[in-house]
């Protein structure tokens, strides 16, 4: 007669596993399109609709035209861009690591944008 000797159920030896909370980051793909969120209107746009911003080597922000540009970049509309200031928003984006805007950037900030930009953040 077999009597079943059945290995303890409960034989719980301390097991230390520690139980995370592994939330699984979800990743929608949707047709492969990256978006990217305008740093100034928060608007989340595709990449391709957005121009890129990029810090060049002494860490002053300039426009990526070709997006390629090594290291963070932040995004932002065409339509946004004259409203861009050296800001919280761009420190952020950077990650404090932005110096200014650079010569060609600020160029192109105030041949666009006329004076009334006077508002603070
Ligand atoms: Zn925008």
């Amino acid at each position: 007669m077999g009597g079943g000797s059945r290995p303890g159920a409960g034989g719980s030896r301390g097991s230390s596993r520690t139980r995370r909370n592994h939330r699984r980051t979800v990743r929608v793909r949707r047709g492969h399109r990256p978006e990217r969120t305008c740093v100034i209107c928060r608007t989340r746009r595709p990449k391709t609709a957005l121009i890129r911003l990029a810090l060049d080597s002494g860490g002053l922000v300039t426009v990526d035209p070709g997006q390629r540009a090594p290291g963070r970049g932040a995004y932002t509309c065409p339509s946004c861009l004259p409203e861009l200031r050296f800001d919280r928003r761009i420190q952020r984006a950077f990650r404090q690591r932005a110096q200014g805007f650079h010569s060609s950037l600020d160029a192109l900030l105030r041949g666009d944008a006329n004076d009334s930009i006077a508002t603070r953040a």
